[in-house]
């Protein structure tokens, strides 16, 4: 793995900084879809996608990037992490054929988004406690359940839903991915009243009985021989999604973090209320360095989990996805701490809008997988340390 950034990637870089900056700030956002569209158009949504579906044919690696460059210019598109991240990589990884035209065109041109909904109100971190559960009813699929904190439900023209099945032959329960469209009778949505100033929303989903075409299992029916597709390929296909998820969220962190960054430095490098500008005090300066440190090392990091996965190593990218995760939410959540701090009384005025970064940067530390959840995968995975759970 080269530990400098090749040109094509340097290039892709400053292309989307210089357009995510050339953007009003009142223009950006998942929510107002026509800069998601821009983006897309440009080739940055679908970048991870196969192009023979109309996607770039990169990878995470280029996702990530592209994510970074986005949050750094104060634009953090939170629903890549989910649609071309999550839900576009489980599908070309595992869809059949009929969902991979479906879809992978339409998630890469930006005519169409795609949620994700694993968090369950009584499972939270523990997802082998997940209850909500497909039954068979002739070839369709009857999904009941409830999901909590799903982001952008209501922009999104399908969520991707990960249930159980009830295998009747041994009344084992089995994890499932489905494709439910947004206005399925049965689907209902309530949105959560968040204390973050974010265009994307979470929401509660109340799944009742919600009646599905077999085509709606992510592999569609009966399970593969090869394993890839069907009611047993479950597993695989959230596993799939995860890695994904978590470099992802890992470059979302990073991005916030130099955004915050940024403009603590620029601030300090005028702000002026002794003979020298306050970034000249080292009380000031010092922290914004170790800031910085931290990102990049978190960047280091995130840029090894993709490389791993892009490389078709689930294993080892699993390990280094959670390790760049926890290290970009850390620098994240310190940057934007320090970056608040330097602004004196102007970070926490709405006109300099850096406060609503201090909720937002938690984020990252408690989703997609909490900073606690992490060190408990180093501690039991990597140091081989009992379990206390
Ligand atoms: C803004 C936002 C967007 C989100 N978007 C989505 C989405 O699109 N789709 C989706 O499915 N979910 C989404 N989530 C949900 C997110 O993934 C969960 O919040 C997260 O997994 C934690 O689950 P929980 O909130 O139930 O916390 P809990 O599991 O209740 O955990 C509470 C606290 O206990 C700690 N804890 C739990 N177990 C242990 C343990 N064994 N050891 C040590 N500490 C432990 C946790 O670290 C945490 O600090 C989102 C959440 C937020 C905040």
């Amino acid at each position: 793995m080269p530990l400098t950034e090749t040109n094509e990637h340097k290039a892709l870089r400053e292309a989307v900084a210089a357009f995510a900056n050339n953007h009003p700030r009142a223009a950006r956002g998942t929510g107002d879809r026509s800069f998601w569209q821009e983006a897309a158009e440009l080739g940055y949504i679908g970048v991870n996608l196969p192009e023979a579906y109309g996607g770039g044919g990169g990878g995470i690696t280029e996702l990530s990037l592209v994510l970074e460059e986005m949050g750094a210019a104060g634009n953090p598109l939170l629903m890549m992490i989910v649609s071309p991240a999550i839900c576009g990589t489980v599908i070309s990884r595992f869809g059949t054929e009929a969902q991979k035209r479906e879809w992978l065109p339409a998630l890469a041109d930006g005519s169409r988004l795609m949620a994700f909904g694993i968090t369950e109100p009584d499972a939270g971190s523990n997802s082998h406690r997940i209850t909500t559960t497909a039954r068979k009813d002739g070839t369709d699929w009857l999904l009941t359940g409830r999901k909590v904190f799903v982001s952008g439900v209501d922009i999104a023209d399908a969520t991707l839903i990960v249930g159980r099945t009830e295998d009747a032959r041994t009344g084992r329960l089995k994890p499932c991915l489905f494709i439910v469209p947004r206005d399925t009778p049965g689907f209902q949505r309530r949105k959560i009243d968040m204390e973050l100033d974010a265009v994307e929303k979470q929401f509660e989903l109340t799944l009742d009985d919600v009646r599905l075409p077999a085509d709606a299992l992510v592999g569609g029916g009966p399970s593969h021989a090869s394993g890839s597709g069907g009611e047993d390929a479950g597993l695989l296909q959230l596993f799939a999604g995860l890695n994904p998820e978590r470099i992802m969220t890992a470059a979302f962190a990073i991005g916030m973090g130099r955004h915050a960054l940024s403009r603590a430095v620029a601030y300090a490098r005028e702000r002026t209320v002794w003979s020298a500008p306050i970034g000249a005090h080292q009380a000031i300066a010092h922290p914004l360095a170790q800031a910085h440190i931290d990102l990049e090392l978190a960047r280091l990091m995130t840029q090894k989990a993709a490389h791993l996965y892009d490389a078709g190593d689930d294993a080892g990218a699993g390990e280094a996805a959670n390790m760049a995760k926890y290290a970009a939410a850390e620098a994240c959540v310190k940057a934007v701490d320090q970056a608040v701090h330097t602004l004196g009384g102007n970070g926490l005025t709405r006109e300099f809008g850096l406060a609503s970064l201090i909720t937002a940067a938690r984020v990252s530390r408690i989703a997609p997988v909490s900073r606690e959840m992490i060190l408990n995968y180093v501690s039991h995975q990597t140091l081989g340390l009992p379990k206390s759970y």
